[in-house]
C-alpha cells in the first residue's frame, strides 16, 4: 500500500478565509415549516470595496413559505 501525500491547506488559502470574516448564507431552513428563507440584510461593503459581513452583525431573513422573520447574529 502507497501512502499518499498529506494533505496540507495552502496558506494562502487560510489567509483569504481570515479576511472574509464571518459569512452569512444567502438561505437558511426554516426553523418553524422548514421552508427556505431568504436573506434581506445586504453586506457590509468596507471603503477598499470588499464585501462582507462584521462580528455581532444582525441579519434578517424572510421565509418564503411561512413569512416568518428570522434575525441572526453572526459570530
Ligand atoms: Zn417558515
Amino acid at each position: 500500500m502507497r501512502m499518499s501525500e498529506s494533505f496540507e491547506v495552502d496558506p494562502a488559502d487560510r489567509d483569504r478565509d481570515g479576511d472574509t470574516g464571518p459569512m452569512a448564507p444567502e438561505t437558511i431552513v426554516c426553523v418553524d415549516c422548514g421552508g427556505v428563507c431568504h436573506l434581506l440584510t445586504r453586506p457590509f461593503v468596507e471603503e477598499n470595496g470588499s464585501v462582507g459581513f462584521q462580528p455581532g452583525d444582525i441579519v434578517a431573513y424572510r421565509c418564503e413559505d411561512c413569512l416568518d422573520r428570522w434575525d441572526i447574529e453572526l459570530e
